[in-house]
């Protein structure tokens, strides 16, 4: 009997999610519309989140702030955005809710006054010791409007005995522990800062005289920003009418950037590390084709995460390619349903499979992961539905076998396929002839990123930096 599998706040779902995008501009030229760019900035980074999104303006130290609800489009439309008044910088947050409930008062930026002035924040990651840090200000008298990670930054800046607020940032960058690229707004000055070991992206972009940052360089392409360089793990930067200054708040450490940002969550035109998204994905194919030895007649990807890794398998196998599911764009990457039957129905609303193409044929299915399971199981069964003769699943990842404390959310352990069943175990509950999984070399092989070591954590348990226990038991 197929499992359900649903989180604390009731969701139920069958794929790794993101967590937040952060974007920011610092425009001293005065030709931008920074409300406007930074809107478009979201708009390309709305693959990261899709249940809040918010704009805070800076204009000469008035602060303008509109968040909400839902997508960027529907937080924002022309009147909310002019209403922004404009200024010379302004950042943007759009979220998944992995920490702090799915509500308003849990959307970013966070803006906060305190006796060293006003500071905006819009932060992706994850916190591991929040728990221990947050009962600690609680402890003596901070009072918490939210449930975001986010807002024991703010407070650890508030409480902190250095009165410049740029030193007060950098002294809680020094107190928190886990996955955090945050962009943040002071009233003179933009920065940008990545955790020591450089989890999530963040990168540094110019357009003009002006200076951008985002989660990921599709936020430049959109706006016709170049792209400069990442922001390098444990590094400051801080931009204002002086120029743009750069410091280390923390040693130098081998980098743990998070893999699946490769393999499932980046947008395959972004950079990361100088190494194409779209093309390190397409050698993930390639990389599984020499490891999976199956005749087959037909590479069909689960779209459309799956496109280029099956373009790349394709290429190397020598069987052909061709669109064997079509998806249906206008409904969200998520499964977010109260009950398994609802579920069941939104994969067939969201995937569709061509029996012209499928019938008859020995199919190789490539996804990039297997997290629950249900997913795969309910595709397959469509295939097959569809004539398929065999169905082979092939996956561009190692099983996932271990939850995600640094800003992913897979969920616990006990909800992970992998880490209750065996690789034959789990093609029998999928339904499908054989199921493979990308080793973890072949996987690291793929990936040439300049510079960049990985966390493989959800693999192999080997957590980089320790999680506290009030995080653990969620
Ligand atoms: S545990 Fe997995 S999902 Fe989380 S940061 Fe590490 S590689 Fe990414």
């Amino acid at each position: 009997m197929a499992r359900e599998y649903s989180l604390p706040n009731g969701r139920i779902k069958d794929k790794m999610e993101e967590e937040c995008g952060v974007f920011g501009i610092y425009d001293p030229s005065g030709r931008y519309s920074v409300a406007n760019l930074t809107y478009l900035g979201l708009h390309a980074l709305q693959h990261r989140g899709q249940e809040s999104a918010g704009i805070c303006v800076n204009n000469h130290g008035e602060f303008n702030l509109h968040k909400g609800m839902g997508l960027v489009t529907n937080v924002f439309d022309e009147e909310k955005l002019s209403s922004l008044d404009e200024g010379e910088m302004a950042i943007g947050h759009v979220r998944y809710s992995t920490t702090g409930a799915s509500k308003v008062v849990n959307a970013q930026p966070l803006l906060v006054k305190s006796i060293k002035g006003e500071l905006a924040l819009a932060h992706n990651g994850n916190l591991v010791n929040s728990g221990e840090l947050r009962a600690n200000l609680e402890y003596h008298g901070s009072i918490f409007h939210s449930t975001l990670d986010t807002e024991v930054i703010a407070h650890l800046v508030a409480r902190s005995f250095k009165d410049d607020i740029i030193e007060a940032f950098t002294q809680s960058l020094q107190q928190i522990k886990g996955a955090f690229s945050i962009v943040a707004m002071t009233k003179n000055s933009l920065i940008a800062t990545r955790d020591p070991n450089g989890f999530r992206p963040l990168s540094l972009g110019r357009l003009g005289e002006s200076y951008v940052v985002a989660s990921e360089t599709c936020a430049f392409d959109i706006i016709g920003a170049e792209h400069f360089r990442d922001i390098k793990p444990g590094e400051v930067v801080v931009i204002n009418k002086e120029g743009i200054e750069s410091f280390r708040y923390y040693e130098e450490r081998p980098y743990n950037f998070c893999i699946f940002e490769f393999i499932y969550f980046a947008r395959p035109d972004s950079i990361i590390g100088d190494q194409s998204v779209y093309l390190a994905r397409k050698e993930m194919g390639k990389q599984l084709a020499r490891e999976m030895k199956i005749e087959a007649d037909l590479i069909v990807p689960v779209p459309s995460s799956g496109v280029p890794a099956a373009l790349g398998f394709s290429e190397e196998s020598g069987i052909p390619y061709d669109y064997g599911i079509l998806r249906n764009r206008y409904v969200g990457r998520t499964f977010i349903q109260p009950a398994q039957d609802i579920r069941d129905l939104k994969v067939r609303i969201k995937l569709n499979p061509l029996k012209e193409i499928i019938e008859g044929k020995r199919v190789i299915l490539i996804d990039d992961s297997i997290v629950r399971g249900t997913t795969s199981k309910q595709i397959i069964k469509r295939i097959r539905a569809a004539g398929a003769k065999e169905v082979h699943m092939a996956i561009t990842s190692p099983p996932v076998t271990h939850p995600c404390y640094y800003g992913l959310d897979t969920s616990r352990r006990q909800e992970l396929i992998a880490a209750e069943k065996s690789v034959a175990e789990i093609s029998e509950y999928i339904g499908a002839d054989s199921l493979t999984y990308l080793s973890q070399e072949g996987l690291l092989n793929s990936i040439k990123a300049n510079g960049y070591g990985f966390c493989t954590a959800c693999f192999s348990g080997d957590y980089p930096v320790e999680v506290d226990k009030v995080k653990k038991e969620g």
